[in-house]
């Protein structure tokens, strides 16, 4: 669960109290499929079960709200590996992020094109976007952009491919 805790106020410039921020509005996706194919063996894998997950996404300007995407996905079991991995989402967001690519983005942008300094760059994404992102994590992102497009280009990995850095661990 995301909590208050992102919204740090000392950031934003303007907005002094948490409570005066926008309750975002929220968008549902769905990833949930009834069978995927297993990215080790190619063999097609039944859904475990559904979870979900929420990703911040690019706020809507006109109605003052940031959005959230509730993307529902399934998990899935090939019985032939022994391994459980989710459905592909990568087009929406990397594995455990927070925020969708389109956010990464536009902050890597305003940082590395625009050269904006990181606080700097943290408020024109909520003034302009209506996405609220702590400058450390614009700093996270800016400062590991380099290595992983260098990574990426490196083993000729496509974004789109299925259960790329979808592996996850049994939990029982
Ligand atoms: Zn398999």
């Amino acid at each position: 669960m995301d909590g208050p805790g992102e919204y740090l106020p000392d950031v934003t410039e303007g907005v002094t109290r948490v409570e005066d921020l926008p309750k975002p509005r929220i968008i549902e996706r769905s990833r949930s499929y009834p069978r995927r194919p297993c990215p080790a063996c190619g063999r097609s894998a039944y859904r475990d079960r559904v979870v979900a997950r929420t990703l911040h996404d690019l706020g809507d300007l006109k109605a003052n709200r940031p959005i959230d995407l509730k993307v529902t996905y399934s998990q899935h079991y090939c019985s032939h590996c022994g391994l459980y991995f989710n459905a592909d989402m990568d087009d929406l967001a990397l594995p455990k992020a927070r925020y969708t690519h389109r956010v990464v983005s536009m902050a890597v942008r305003l940082v590395v094109e625009d050269g904006l300094p990181y606080r700097t760059a943290s408020w024109h994404l909520w003034r302009d976007h209506r996405v609220f992102v702590p400058f450390a994590t614009i700093q996270n992102w800016v400062e590991a952009g380099g290595k992983k497009s260098t990574r990426a280009r490196g083993h000729g990995l496509s974004r789109r491919r299925p259960g790329q850095l979808q592996r996850v661990h049994r939990r029982r």
